[in-house]
């Protein structure tokens, strides 16, 4: 048997910031991922100043491509709206990676199928025994299946598909763009640059209202790809996309139970405005660990419910502009 005092189940954003965050408290913590990093992870990778800010990134300590969005273009009903502000982008390949190497912890390649509770101790697939466990396995969290489904379903109205695809492309335009509602998308689409040449184009959007509606995301894709070539921001490509499912926060009743926890994708807790959810990961990974650390109370109420709450209809904070949680 592997001991370990804290195991996380997932290395993306969630899981190593909160590994991260136990090491540095000298908290034994151990990282199990299916995958070896750095690992392909389907993301736009548009990252705010808040989440640069939770994860301490200072100016210059980051070594891969680090792009700076000075200017957001929303595209509504054929209107260019021009937002200046300050995001950026990275590559989720690299940076999955640097969070990782940076968490200082053991991690290891293993996928975890069966979870059992014995006496005060989580053994994982008759391998791994630890006394804190933390789900941050994304959508189909072993930990979330395991102990949280029952206690906390998720509504499947707050349930986001999205298509995407990542790669170098001499780019005509280092503008970010996203377009709202086209063809009536229950969502959005985008074109966001990356440093070193690369580009993610992607959509996403209610799977409920596209299925009600007897649409799919790739009848939606193939509308924007027409679109991308119509505005010639990409020529002569052959694309080969794919999707993932995620869930946009809700009310989560549930998100401890003894020492177990769920963080990131596994809790669902993308923004309810864009969808965006690495801030939410990293930030649900800091108040775990800060909860393993100290015992205080594990609570998800905090965490970034909207990206752009400054953009709400003042009159109405549900039936705002970008809101596609209806
Ligand atoms: C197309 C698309 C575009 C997006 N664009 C953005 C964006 O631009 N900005 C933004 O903020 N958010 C975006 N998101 C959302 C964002 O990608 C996720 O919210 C974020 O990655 C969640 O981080 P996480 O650490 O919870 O999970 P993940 O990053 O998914 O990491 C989960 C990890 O768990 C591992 N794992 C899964 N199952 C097991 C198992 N059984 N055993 C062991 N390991 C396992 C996986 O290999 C993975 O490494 C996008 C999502 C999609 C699908």
């Amino acid at each position: 048997m592997i001991d370990s005092e804290v195991i996380i189940v997932g290395g993306g954003p969630a899981g190593s910031t909160c590994a991260w965050r136990l090491h540095q408290h000298g908290i034994q913590t151990m990282i199990l991922d299916k995958k070896t990093f750095p690992r392909h992870k389907l993301c736009a990778g548009w990252i705010t100043p808040k989440a640069l800010q939770d994860l301490q990134i200072k100016e210059g300590e980051y070594p891969y491509s680090l792009l700076t969005l000075k200017r957001l273009n929303f595209h509504l009903y054929g209107m260019k709206i021009p937002v200046k502000t300050r995001q950026y982008s990275i590559r989720r390949y690299e940076f999955d990676y640097w969070l990782i190497k940076r968490a200082a912890v053991p991690v290891k390649e293993h996928t975890v199928r069966n979870i059992q509770k014995i006496n005060d101790y989580y053994i994982i697939d008759d391998t791994f025994r630890c006394k804190y466990l933390v789900g941050a396995g994304g959508t189909n969290c072993p930990v979330y299946r395991n102990f949280f489904k029952k206690a906390n379903p998720r509504t499947q109205k707050y349930l986001i598909t999205a298509m995407e695809e990542e790669f170098k492309y001499g780019c005509s335009d280092a503008n970010c763009h996203l377009w709202f509602f086209e063809k009536k998308l229950p969502g959005y689409s985008w074109y966001v640059p990356k440093g070193d040449g690369y580009v993610n184009v992607g959509i996403g959007g209610k799977l409920r209202t596209m299925k009600a509606r007897g649409e799919t995301i790739r009848t939606h894709w193939n509308f924007f790809v027409k679109k991308l070539v119509k505005l010639s921001l990409i020529r002569d490509y052959s694309f080969n996309p794919r999707g993932y499912n995620y869930y946009l926060k809700q009310n989560i009743t549930v998100s401890q139970m003894d020492n177990a926890f769920i963080i990131g994708d596994a809790a669902g807790l993308a923004t309810i405005d864009m969808g965006e959810g690495i801030g939410p990961s990293v930030e649900s990974g800091i108040l775990a660990a800060r909860s393993i650390i100290s015992g205080e109370k594990y609570s998800l109420e905090s965490v970034t419910k909207y990206s752009f709450p400054h953009i709400l209809l003042p009159s109405n904070r549900e039936g705002m502009i970008l809101n596609f949680s209806k």
